[in-house]
């Protein structure tokens, strides 16, 4: 068992002052979606990766995400009755569960996760960047509602890289597809000084965000890259992006680090603070959110935090370099598209888990290999044995899900991590002698 210092607010989830803010910006983003038809507001249905929000914003449009709403489901408790409803509708078993989540939560009433009724569509803007189900999914929606739609067609990086051809062909379709949909929901023009406005926030609030993964470096990692990362990613792969609440949650998040590795502590978890660094580990795959704080307890009773982890690329991968640019708006919401964790290929994702496991000294990596989701799991056992061989470290193979509580199966998990914790200790032991 590994030691940790309960804080103030033990025995209750401990928490950042900005992880209070974080929550007070997502609550506050569903009222104002709540309230938003009797005050006018209009909105738009639209996916996390490839998502548009600074140039919704830019026409006053609101930001709904359905994987925001199914993963805050499934961590409150609701995703299982939504599941089953969709069940019983003929939805197999074999759809991702967000999905089913969604389409349950739809079925009743559509109240949202906080409680509150969120409004009918008033576009589905489908940004389309590597997710087949996405597509599927709003064929669903548009059955549903009366309303546009509108398709945003983001090219594979099939090749590992993104040609002039590709930006200019998501540029073109920027122009003559989706900005014309937007002024036509919104009954606004286009005013492009306004979105550049909005990109020059994004990209620094990106920067901190940067900084703060990247502080996982440090021994011990001030953070957990992956169960407290989840949290740091919330605003930007959210409504925020682009906006000043934004930019200020980034501001005192990494303010609130930079502490932390001035003193040399480690994260903060639910239980408290973790005293003692034993394990520094990848993630690879999204996380369970149904047992979400029962997951983090296994890895942090072991001093296993991680450093890095894919999963907190899934809306934009700024570790790389990328940030949106206000001198060139159309062209790098194009990059940003492209970009995302879900339209890189094989061997660019194994490349960039070796770095990472690499550049943040990690003993190993884990794939958590969710049954919903196929972009995230076709691949991953070619990528634990490419990531393996290219490291020398010990790979780890868990098995649950995202929303779907019957797939969470703690004994086995645990068990699985005990043993690739076993693993990483002979591996030190043969490194020692
Ligand atoms: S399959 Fe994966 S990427 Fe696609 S919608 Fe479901 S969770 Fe998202």
């Amino acid at each position: 068992m590994s030691r940790i210092t309960p804080t103030e607010a033990a025995p209750q989830a401990a928490k950042d002052h900005s992880q209070e803010r974080q929550k007070r910006m997502i609550s506050g983003h569903y009222d104002r979606l709540a309230e938003s038809e009797e005050r006018g507001e209009k909105n738009v249905y639209t996916f996390v990766p490839g998502n548009l929000t600074e140039l919704l914003l830019s026409f006053d449009l609101l930001p709904v995400l359905p994987e925001i709403n199914a993963l805050q489901s499934g961590m409150r408790g609701l995703s299982k009755q939504y599941i089953s409803l969709a069940e019983k509708e003929g939805h197999s078993e074999d759809v991702c569960t967000y999905v089913k989540c969604d389409i349950g939560m739809m079925r009743s009433g559509n109240v949202g996760p906080t409680g509150k009724r969120l409004p009918d569509p008033n576009l589905l803007l489908l940004s389309y960047t590597g997710c087949f189900t996405f597509l599927k999914w709003f064929e669903l929606l548009r059955e549903e509602y009366d309303c546009p739609v509108a398709m945003l067609h983001v090219p594979y990086q099939a090749d590992g890289c993104i040609t002039d051809e590709m930006r200019a062909y998501v540029v073109r379709q920027l122009e003559t597809e989706i900005i014309p949909a937007l002024e036509r929901v919104s009954g606004k023009a286009y005013d492009e000084d306004r979105l550049r406005e909005l990109l020059a926030r994004s990209a620094r609030a990106e920067d901190d965000l940067v900084w703060v993964l990247e502080s996982a470096k440090n021994r011990p990692s001030p953070i957990d890259a992956y169960f407290g990362g989840v949290y740091y990613i919330g605003p930007i792969f959210t409504a925020f992006r682009g906006t000043e609440d934004a930019v200020e949650y980034y501001r005192e998040l990494r303010g609130e680090i930079e502490e932390r590795v001035r003193l040399g502590r480690g994260p903060i978890l639910p239980e408290g603070e973790l005293d003692d660094e034993r394990y520094r580990l990848v993630v690879e795959g999204p996380p369970n959110w149904t047992s979400f704080r029962r997951f983090w307890k296994m890895f942090s009773d072991e001093g296993a935090v991680v450093v890095a982890s894919t999963y907190t690329k899934v809306g934009g991968v700024y570790d790389d370099g990328f940030r949106h640019d206000p001198e060139r708006p159309l062209e790098s919401l194009a990059e940003y598209c492209l970009g995302c964790y879900t339209n890189l290929n094989l061997p660019s994702r194994v490349s960039k888990i070796a770095r990472y496991v690499e550049d943040y000294d990690a003993d190993g990596f884990l794939i958590n290999s969710v049954k919903s989701c196929n972009s995230f799991s076709a691949g991953q056992l070619m990528i634990l044995r490419e990531v393996e061989n290219r490291t020398g470290r010990p790979g780890g193979f868990i098995e649950s899900d995202l929303v779907d509580p019957r797939y969470f199966s703690a004994a086995n998990i645990k068990n699985r991590l005990e043993s690739y914790f076993q693993m990483v200790e002979q591996k030190r032991r043969r490194g020692a002698s």
